[in-house]
């Protein structure tokens, strides 16, 4: 296992679309085991993608459990080429990014989502979630389609802050 490095804005890969995953390889399966150490070695981290350590594919890692106001969560899950079904409500929240270490933003992200994904054993699942893990998810999510939450903030100028501390 290995610590992955992780790109930060404006890094142009972090604009880039990722590709789907078709074959869970040896070399697949030793990245993904790379970048879940990677999510457990950033204190208080609950989410990486894959693109955010320059690999383009569809692959995310979160683990909502980290966070220990988080209610309802499903602890470490590795999800393959997720896709968001359907979603609803409209929740502000405060967000954070590893590759947007010295900022943080406000939110308007769905409460609750229905999402599909393929597991480590290329089995496609289907799951609700709601609040915060959702939020993760979709924070993650759109990595893998070049965005990051400075591009869902409605104002750069009142919905972005300085970082006055670090977990
Ligand atoms: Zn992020």
């Amino acid at each position: 296992m290995a610590l992955l490095e992780i790109l930060t804005y404006p890094n142009p890969l972090l604009k880039s679309k990722s590709e789907p995953v078709h074959d869970l390889d040896q070399e697949t399966l030793k990245f993904i085991d790379d970048l879940c150490e990677t999510m457990y070695a950033s204190p208080g981290c609950v989410g990486v993608a894959a693109p955010q350590t320059g690999v383009l594919k569809r692959i995310i890692v979160v683990d909502a459990s980290r966070n220990a106001k988080c209610e309802l969560q499903h602890g470490k899950m590795i999800l393959i080429n997720p896709v968001i079904e359907w979603q609803q409500g409209d929740v502000m929240a405060r967000e954070g990014c590893l590759s947007v270490p010295h900022f943080t933003g406000n939110v308007k992200r769905a409460k609750d989502i229905r999402f599909r994904a393929q597991t480590l054993d290329g089995k496609e699942i289907q799951m609700e979630t709601s609040d915060f893990e959702a939020r993760v998810i979709l924070h993650e999510a759109d990595h893998l389609d070049g965005l990051l939450f400075l591009d869902r903030v409605s104002s750069l100028k009142t919905d972005i802050f300085r970082r006055k501390r670090y977990l």
